[in-house]
């Protein structure tokens, strides 16, 4: 219930570009890039949205988010600067029903977003 695309990326049913994984994290190369450097980074435990998110994931997506800002260090391009997003549902723009944080950077990004 609940299989995604992603879902199939983390079975390694689908290629991607994986540049980050540890037990209960994985990040890959983002196929269709917004920026120089665009990487998505998931938790393994299928959460469909923001919105599907429970008190029990606090831990889990604080360190999704430090993954992701680790992941900035370690490149070189934290102290340059670079955005996360979580797009939710619909008017989020959201696509994929596994929540994923996107991280972008590489050139200097718009605000307000569109
Ligand atoms: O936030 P949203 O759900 O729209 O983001 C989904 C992202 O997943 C898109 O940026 C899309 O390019 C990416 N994607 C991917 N690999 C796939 C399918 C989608 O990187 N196989």
């Amino acid at each position: 219930m609940g299989d995604t695309i992603f879902g199939k990326i983390i079975r390694r049913e689908i290629p991607a570009d994986i540049v980050f994984e540890n037990d209960e994290l994985l990040a890959f190369r983002d196929v269709n890039p917004q920026a120089p450097v665009h990487v998505l980074f998931i938790p393994k435990k299928p959460i469909a949205t923001l919105d599907d998110a429970i008190p029990e994931d606090a831990a889990l997506l604080g360190r999704l988010l430090l993954a992701a800002a680790d992941y900035a260090r370690r490149e070189g391009f934290a102290a340059q600067g670079y955005r996360t997003v979580v797009n939710c549902n619909e008017y989020g723009g959201q696509t994929v029903f596994h929540l994923h944080v996107h991280l972008l950077a590489g050139r200097r990004l718009h605000w307000p977003p569109g």
